[in-house]
């Protein structure tokens, strides 16, 4: 049976969509009950509204700390309709039901990012608004409890068929818990960095569902998308066409735009399985592309690819030229549009902007039992934090490689060694368990790329390398050196550094030490 809103309470900070489901409420013929700052919103689109100090007969005190923290409102919240008990309770104590209430809470989040004083942070604390959510929640057999604007649409068109039933209702509970479950966690990791930690004792992870996905990583399991901040990336993206976006392209596309987002000069990167198989820098976008892709023709096969610039034609026509799951990027030209449209299952994503690098954000990894919490990697090496540790100092060229290469690092899965070579990799060696293989896989993969390309020699040959963490034993650099590169990055500290360094020195290469290690695991 449908429950028509006789009476309905709003209180609301976010005056988003306020006045015309105010209207759509009135039309039902509801009596609307509202807060100061509300009533007068209303009040000033002239639509009928009673203060709820009229209506209980108490001021609003303490500067809105107690606005609605009365009986009057409570009861007629919490009354269940079907119990002689409590409708005599109504009865005895002029308490009047309410059947819907509309509420959004204090913008503690935004006053948090804004970084306000402590005072006017806990001053945003809502108190009353929560107590309200979780009263109507509890009582949805009767009562509907909306706590975001973006579920106004639906609510006015069951007022306007008649009411709300119970499974509108219970999902809008379901909802609302879940809103004031998020606003606590929010002020509990307030007092924890109040406390100067980093986390709290008690973590509830909240984000808001932007899709129900048609499976995980694989056809059996479940998954969803879920959006915690507006941070320019992947979740800002707009879908302009293609296929309908799965968790591994989500999971690709991320570590594709991360990763290109870190280089200021035009770059594209191609990934595969979340690891690059491919970066480089060029003189277009265009250029940037063919540079990426000769790294390695053959994995970049059904890649994600990202941008940092505008994608234009003369880009779009090379890329489509093989196939492709994803492009990502800030901006595309009307002119790649039309060339893409062409690939009707090809998903392009623009998002108007590219993540920072330097973001402060925290990153979850789960396991049996529990997750782990870390910050993300925001580290970046730049030409002051490197000490040059071999008799021979590397060359302009060779730093402006070094930096690249290890830049490129942090974005592989470990242990990563990428070889290098004027603004492009040409070879990557990623996520083996030893770093020795990873030095050989790379040096093997770019082999296979000048085979491809017809050239004589392997493109190792007077390349840079970096390792995103120091080298246990000399081997992996021995590996590094038998494949020609003259230049290498590396973080440095092992117990072995010397000997390390020992065996560049001996094969008269440059090494440089950047005291920063880009496991990722
Ligand atoms: P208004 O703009 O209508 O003056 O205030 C609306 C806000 O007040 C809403 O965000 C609502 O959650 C909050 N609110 C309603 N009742 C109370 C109360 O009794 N105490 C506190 N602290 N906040 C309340």
């Amino acid at each position: 049976a449908l429950i028509p809103v006789r009476r309905a309470l709003i209180s609301v900070s976010d005056k988003t969509g306020l006045i015309p489901f105010a209207q759509a409420l009135a039309k039902a013929g509801a009596e609307i009950l509202s807060t100061g700052g509300t009533a007068k919103a209303i009040r000033d689109a002239g639509i009928p509204v009673k203060d709820v100090s009229d209506h209980t007969g108490f001021p609003e005190i303490m500067d809105g700390r107690v606005k609605t923290l009365v009986p009057q409102i409570h009861g007629g919240i919490l009354a269940r309709r079907d119990l002689p008990e409590h409708l005599a309770a109504m009865e005895e104590h002029k308490i009047a039901p309410i059947d819907l209430v509309c509420v959004n809470l204090y913008p503690f989040e935004e006053t948090v990012a804004r970084k306000a004083d402590a005072e006017t942070t806990i001053e945003n604390i809502d108190i009353g608004g929560p107590a309200m959510i979780r009263a109507a929640a509890k009582n949805h057999d009767f009562v509907a409890i909306l706590t975001d604007p973006a579920q106004y649409a639906e609510v006015e068109t069951a007022l306007a068929a008649g009411g709300t039933d119970i499974t509108l209702r219970r999902r809008l509970a379901g909802q609302a818990y879940a809103r004031t479950a998020a606003y606590d966690s929010a002020i509990a990791t307030w007092f924890a960095d109040e406390r100067g930690e980093a986390f709290p004792d008690r973590l509830a992870i909240s984000g808001r569902r932007r899709q129900t996905l048609r499976y995980g990583e694989n056809p059996h399991q479940q998954a969803a998308f879920y959006v915690t901040d507006d941070r320019a990336g992947v979740a800002t993206a707009k879908q302009v066409q293609g296929k309908e976006l799965s968790y591994n392209n989500l999971n690709d596309t991320d570590a594709a735009f991360e990763c290109v987002a870190e280089f200021d000069e035009p770059t594209v990167v191609i990934v595969k399985h979340a690891n690059p198989c491919g970066i480089a820098t060029g003189a277009s976008m265009a250029e940037a592309w063919d540079r990426a892709l000769a790294c390695d023709p053959v994995s970049a096969f059904g890649g994600i690819v990202a941008l940092n610039r505008t994608l234009d034609e003369a880009t779009a026509k090379r890329i489509s030229a093989i196939f492709t799951e994803v492009i990502v990027a800030p901006d595309a030209t009307p002119e790649a549009e039309a060339v893409l449209a062409a690939k009707k299952n090809l998903r392009l994503l623009l998002t108007g902007g590219l993540p920072d690098p330097s973001a402060q954000a925290p990153s979850f990894r789960s396991l049996a039992g529990g997750f782990l919490v870390q910050g993300r990697d925001a580290g970046r090496i730049t030409l002051a934090d490197l000490k040059v540790v071999t008799k021979r100092t590397p060359t302009e060229q060779e730093l402006t490689d070094l930096l690249f290469a290890f830049r490129v690092a942090k974005h592989v899965k470990s242990n990563a060694i990428i070889y290098a070579k004027a603004g492009a990799t040409v070879g990557i060696g990623a996520g083996q368990m030893s770093r020795v293989d990873s030095a050989r896989i790379a040096a093997w993969k770019a082999g296979e790329a000048a085979k491809a390309a017809g050239l004589a020699e392997a493109l190792t040959i007077g390349s840079v390398a970096a390792s995103d963490a120091f080298f246990p034993f000399a081997d992996g650099l021995e590996t590094i050196i038998a494949a020609g590169a003259t230049a290498v990055i590396q973080p440095g500290g092992s117990m072995r550094d010397n000997e390390v360094i020992a065996a560049a020195d001996a094969a008269g290469i440059a090494m440089v030490m950047t005291g920063m290690r880009h496991f990722r695991h």
